[in-house]
């Protein structure tokens, strides 16, 4: 194989959320889903967190959690790859649209790569505010320096709102 074909392996890290139809169920299933996309290994996965929706909009309580994976795919590649087992996930019928959702997989952090595209914004632009993606990633990745934020650790995540809890 000349160099110029050989695909590195590129760490990456998927925020999954759900707040519909057994959001502990639709989180295992993505992470399982995750683990079966082309050219990727599902490397690590956090406990599930659990978090009151915040801003007082009626829905139920969410899930979250952080996979790692080592992937050869491109961040674009990626994200569509995400995108296809959001959709396959998310199209049931008699679902509300623009309501709560069955899964929401972001790219979170891909390799030391910034990307800033009308589709593709890495590294994911709520991380530093949003503490149900800080708490897990800081669990399976404490030393993670994020390319424009810094190390995981560093961020103070139980001072932000809202508050969240492990739930296993
Ligand atoms: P949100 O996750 O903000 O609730 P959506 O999941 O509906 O919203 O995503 C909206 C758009 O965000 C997608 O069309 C996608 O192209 C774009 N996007 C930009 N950066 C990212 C990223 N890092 N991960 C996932 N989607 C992203
Ligand atoms: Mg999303």
């Amino acid at each position: 194989m000349s160099s110029e074909n050989k695909k590195h392996w590129y760490p990456a890290y998927v925020g999954l959320g759900s707040n519909l139809h057994d959001p502990a169920h639709q989180v295992e299933t993505a992470f399982e889903l995750l683990g079966e996309i082309r050219a990727t290994h599902l490397i690590s996965r956090s406990s599930l967190y659990g978090s009151a929706p915040f801003g007082g909009v009626q829905q139920p309580d969410f899930i979250n959690a952080v996979a790692s994976l080592l992937t050869q795919l491109s961040a674009q590649e990626l994200l569509r790859e995400l995108q296809r087992i959001e959709g396959e996930r998310g199209r049931e019928r008699g679902e509300v649209r623009w309501g709560p959702r069955v899964l929401d997989l972001d790219l979170l952090v891909y390799s030391n790569q910034k990307i800033d595209e009308p589709e593709l914004c890495v590294p994911h632009p709520g991380i530093g505010e949003r503490n149900f993606v800080l708490l897990p990633l800081g669990e399976i990745a404490p030393e993670l320096d994020i390319p424009g934020l810094g190390r995981i650790a560093s961020l103070d995540a139980d001072s932000i709102e809202p508050k969240i809890s492990r739930i296993g």
